[in-house]
């Protein structure tokens, strides 16, 4: 066998626990294999995480579809997750609709919301926050999306939004926001992490920060 850092010749030198035929490079004084059985390492890994955080596997499902660690899961999806970025929006000027989905982390009275909007246009959503239901979680994302000179901002009519949107874009109701409604419950269907009543999921704030990023723009 050849060396997969310096090409040369390697020695049979043993066998690893499991069995399989151990190699070391004289040159490197590296031990390797020819092939590894842990599936982790394979290709086709990081994009199949990708489908079923996506398809709301839980996260000892796809340990134990995939035949991998829990641990590196984790990894994998904080990985991804963390590389992935908010797709621009081309065209200024556009109509953006905002709401907010309950939910919690950890303990059912800590209560979160995953605030986020979509570009009225595509139903592409164009950004979100998960935090606390506060003020300070809806500004965080209005002031975002004030810098990207939007058309107009359509909310529901939680009176919060009134002192975060300048009056000559806001337009709030019921009406207003049917798009991100119905998105809404898309969101629900697809990730049940997000639903109300489930322990399928630790409710950790990282893992749904980082899922709700791979699902959004993934
Ligand atoms: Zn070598």
């Amino acid at each position: 066998m050849d060396c997969v850092n310096c090409q040369g010749k390697c020695w049979r030198s043993g066998r690893q626990k499991n069995g399989s035929q151990r190699y070391y490079c004289p040159a490197c004084r590296k031990f390797q294999q020819a092939r590894y059985q842990y599936k982790a390492y394979s290709a086709s890994t990081d994009s199949q995480i990708r489908s079923l955080v996506c398809e709301s596997v839980c996260i000892r499902g796809i340990a134990r579809v995939l035949g991998i660690a829990r641990g590196t899961v984790l990894d994998r999806i904080r990985g991804l997750a963390a590389i992935i970025t908010s797709p621009a929006c081309q065209s200024d000027q556009i109509s953006l609709e905002v709401d907010e989905l309950w939910t919690y982390i950890n303990r059912k009275d800590n209560e979160y919301w995953v605030a986020y909007a979509i570009n009225r246009g595509n139903s592409v959503v164009v950004d979100f926050v998960v935090g606390k239901r506060t003020k300070a979680t809806l500004k965080q994302l209005i002031d975002r999306l004030l810098s990207l000179k939007p058309k107009t901002i359509r909310t529901d009519k939680l009176t919060l939004y009134e002192r975060l949107i300048p009056k000559r874009l806001h337009r709030a109701g019921s009406t207003c926001i049917n798009r991100i409604e119905r998105k809404n419950l898309t969101i629900r269907t697809h990730l049940k992490r997000l639903s109300p009543r489930t322990i399928c999921f630790s409710r950790s704030l990282l893992m749904l920060e980082s899922c709700l990023r791979i699902y959004f723009w993934g």
